[in-house]
């Protein structure tokens, strides 16, 4: 079988974020220390020979970039200073250009120009929409902020929103199976993916793997940002969109824009508290360490890392204001406050989702599953469809 290498390959990558992978001389060292090498997913050596070689199939049909989790522990041990684990973030966005059919993602990640652009557009037109198709009478007794913007308009473009997302990020994803899977994605069996179904449950929780690291602070940061992001958005996507039609709920029994407060003990009112503090804390803890250039992960910053925890600490932050201006019941300010906080939050979905960091999201617990569905099926050569 014949591969077809790119000599530009390697340049073509500096514009993802890549600098130091040409100073690799193969010791071998980071794959040995890196605790989630192994079996037959090796790295993140291979990888970074397959990128000077200029084998960009290689890469493509590769799920190692998605099973490290950037510890950075060969960035600190490799001898040449080639920092092995910024390789495998840089490939980890290439990819991610890769999965994404309408080209966006390319763009997004290899112009700061765009990128800003894209989220200054998004952030405006939200911004119009909001001030064009307001209410002519708002209340400006009470901080009700259906008075303003009703429900049910609010849900539609929500569920429109959620919907568009969950077609790109799905599309997406099915063309990362596809390039890791090959031929291998129709011949597996059903039974061989509903048997290992629970490895994806299981690696989008809890992201096991992270855990065998030795720096677990790491591993604890991202999943307080994951299950924070994760919980604000069912709630907001989810529970919002379905909260009418299909529970049959009416609009004072909305889960999300609504105007009477939950009681503080109601389960989405600590859910909310619960993702905000989650959010706040692993957003936080990322923001300094990206200042401090202490650990290898936060040594290099790409401008769409900091797009990435900018939006989502800024969401939050309008979103903690606006719970305390409706709880004071101060009517301007909430209304004034939720466009802002919908012209940062709008944005940072639209984008971040099926274009960008938060597509890991995804490709990550799907390619675990993946990895393990292929070995289960080679370890039975005479399994049939
Ligand atoms: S430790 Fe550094 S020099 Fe050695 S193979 Fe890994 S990246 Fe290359
Ligand atoms: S950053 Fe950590 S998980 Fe990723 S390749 Fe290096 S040692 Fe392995």
């Amino acid at each position: 079988m014949s591969i077809k290498v790119d000599p530009g390959f390697i340049k073509d990558l500096t514009a993802f974020g890549l600098s130091d992978a040409n100073k690799c001389m193969h010791c071998g060292n980071c794959t040995a220390v890196c605790p989630l090498s192994e079996n037959d997913t090796t790295f993140p050596r291979k990888l970074i020979k397959y990128a000077q070689m200029g084998m960009k199939e290689k890469i493509l049909q590769s799920p190692e970039p998605w099973l490290c989790y950037y510890c950075g522990e060969c960035s600190d041990t490799c001898p040449r200073g080639a920092d092995p684990g910024e390789f495998m973030m840089v490939m980890r966005r290439y990819l991610t250009s890769l999965y994404d059919w309408t080209g966006f993602a390319r763009k997004f990640y290899t112009s700061k120009i765009f990128e800003l652009t894209a989220v200054i557009v998004v952030a405006v037109i939200v911004g119009l929409l909001l001030v064009i198709f307001r209410a002519d009478n708002p209340n400006m007794k009470h901080a009700y902020l259906n008075s303003v913007w009703p429900a049910g308009a609010i849900e539609i473009a929500d569920l429109i929103m959620a919907s568009v997302l969950s077609i790109l990020l799905l599309s997406n994803t099915f063309r990362c199976a596809k390039f890791v899977m090959g031929d291998l994605l129709f011949k597996v069996p059903l039974r061989l993916y509903l048997r290992n179904a629970w490895e994806l449950v299981v690696h989008f929780f809890t992201q096991k793997r992270f855990n065998k690291c030795t720096d677990r602070t790491q591993w604890f940061v991202h999943l307080m940002i994951m299950t924070g992001y994760a919980t604000a958005f069912m709630l907001v996507a989810v529970f919002l969109a379905g909260g009418i039609h299909v529970i049959g709920l009416s609009s004072e029994h909305l889960m999300f824009q609504r105007d009477i407060e939950y009681p503080i003990y109601h389960p989405w009112r600590l859910l909310g508290y619960y993702a905000t503090f989650a959010i706040m804390y692993g957003t936080t803890y990322a923001i300094i360490g990206r200042l401090k250039k202490e650990k290898a992960p936060y040594k290099n910053s790409h401008g769409t890392d900091w797009m990435f925890l900018i939006l989502l600490q800024l969401t939050t932050i309008t979103g903690i204001f606006i719970h305390f201006t409706r709880l004071l019941d101060w009517p301007m300010t909430t209304y004034v406050l939720y466009v802002i906080h919908l012209m940062v939050a709008v944005p940072m979905l639209v984008l971040e989702v099926p274009f960008a960091k938060w597509a890991h999201l995804a490709f990550r617990p799907v390619t675990s599953f993946l990895v393990k569905v292929r070995e289960d099926f080679r370890s039975n050569p005479g399994s049939t469809v």
